[in-house]
């Protein structure tokens, strides 16, 4: 009866873990605290459209071996993600590219382009009298100059962090690219695209055959909860190595360990989710709001992952998600790491532990404290060995 890995986590990690362990024979049972399965990219289905519940996710990666084996599991649509930013009523292409050039400045030429950045770069490090920039204000300016910065970072970058840029660390952002061609793809890898009928096909196929339960907290789920013939009162915590040989753990390592070196820090979004009775509201997966004054950063239009062109308009209802970033407090799902020095050093403590522990394995954003996209979790347990 005993599993060889009880996986806690559901998420691309844990859901990709399981997936190989059984290729390899093993039996694996895995729980969710979350009352579906997917983690981060789950969508829900809201009037026949898929809703990235946790935040828009695309799929995007150099990495062949990891572009093949999704691939493999599910086909992948050609969608490419290009970002529009709404400054004050006016739109502007992103990444910062000659179409945005051609908005901001009437420049047609790369090389009208690259004599106005230029010149506005040099009149941001006249300004620092040959010091170094003291924040990301002056580290911005010096890198793309004033127009740039101030219609299309300085608002927007305030939002996220909620704090002004001149208090931000310069570190932040060391560098802004720029191209000097008219392309409006955001990411430079090779491949790029969302799985056709969403990202929970994907996650229901890595997870195929193995057992699995929502709805129930490592921490505070009873046996019984999980094995549902076993009258077994005992916490799974206290009494998983007698249900399963190994765990796979991927939630967040601070709460493993009881906190007790400390509760690491987190920001999260909060999500407004609206439907609409339009097939197209925004023409756009992605339009970015810039300006400070608009107090959400981004709105989502989902549909515009999963359906082109006359597509959108075979439903005449769309769904829209508002995002406004906000500081984490408990109970608030945990979503991008603060990279500071406080963080840094507690994190240090709870993993040193963790390199301890007999026949657990942690892994995913939460348990390692780290941003990373989707395509590297996968990687990651991709090379592992299983
Ligand atoms: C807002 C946002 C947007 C993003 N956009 C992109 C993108 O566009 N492209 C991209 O490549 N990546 C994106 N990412 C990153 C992507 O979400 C992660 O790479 C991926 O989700 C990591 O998978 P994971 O398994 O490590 O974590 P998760 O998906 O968070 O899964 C962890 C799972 O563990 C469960 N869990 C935690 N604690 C417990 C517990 N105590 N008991 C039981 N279960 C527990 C959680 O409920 C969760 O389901 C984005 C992330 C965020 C936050």
């Amino acid at each position: 009866m005993k599993y060889d890995y009880l996986i806690v986590g559901s998420g691309l990690f844990g859901a990709t873990f399981a997936y190989r362990a059984m290729q390899a024979g093993k039996r694996c049972l895995v729980i969710d605290r979350r009352e579906q399965l997917g983690g981060n990219v789950y969508c829900e289905d809201v009037e026949g459209i898929h809703v990235h519940k946790y935040g828009a996710h695309i799929f995007h990666t150099n990495d062949k071996q990891v572009w093949d084996f999704v691939n493999g599991l599910v086909p992948f649509n050609r969608y490419t993600n290009s970002p529009v930013a709404n400054y004050k009523g006016k739109l502007y292409n992103l990444p910062f590219n000659m179409n945005t050039f051609y908005q901001m400045w009437g420049v047609i030429t790369p090389e009208e382009a690259q004599a106005k950045i230029d010149e506005q770069k040099a009149e941001a490090v006249k300004a620092l009298n040959g010091r170094e920039p003291q924040n990301l204000e002056e580290q911005a300016l010096t890198l793309v100059g004033k127009d740039i910065y101030e219609k299309l970072i300085k608002g927007y970058t305030e939002k996220q962090w909620g704090r002004a840029c001149t208090e931000l660390p310069a570190f932040i952002i060391r560098r802004l690219p720029v191209r000097m061609v008219y392309d409006n793809n955001y990411f430079n890898d090779a491949y790029q695209g969302i799985p056709i009928g969403g990202y929970n096909v994907l996650i229901n196929k890595l997870l195929e055959g193995a057992d699995c339960v929502t709805g129930v907290d490592y921490f505070t789920a009873k046996v019984s909860d999980v094995l549902h013939d076993f009258e077994d009162e005992r916490l799974l915590k206290d009494a998983w190595r007698e249900i399963a040989d190994k765990m796979v753990f991927t939630g967040k390592i601070d709460q493993y360990y009881d906190y007790r070196f400390g509760q690491l820090q987190y920001r999260t979004v909060r999500f407004e989710q609206e439907t609409i009775d339009t097939p197209n509201y925004q023409g756009n997966a992605v339009i970015n709001y810039t300006e400070r004054e608009v107090p959400f950063t981004r709105i989502i239009e989902h549909k515009h992952f999963e359906k082109f062109g006359a597509e959108v308009y075979a439903n005449p209802k769309t769904v829209i998600s508002r995002e406004y970033s906000t500081e984490w407090q408990a109970g608030m799902e945990p979503f991008y790491p603060v990279n500071d020095a406080r963080n840094a050093e507690i994190v240090t403590q709870y993993k040193a532990l963790a390199a301890e522990e007999n026949n657990v394995i942690f892994g995913g954003r939460l348990a390692d404290y780290a941003y990373y996209d989707m395509a590297p979790v996968i990687q990651k347990v991709l090379q592992m060995s299983i």
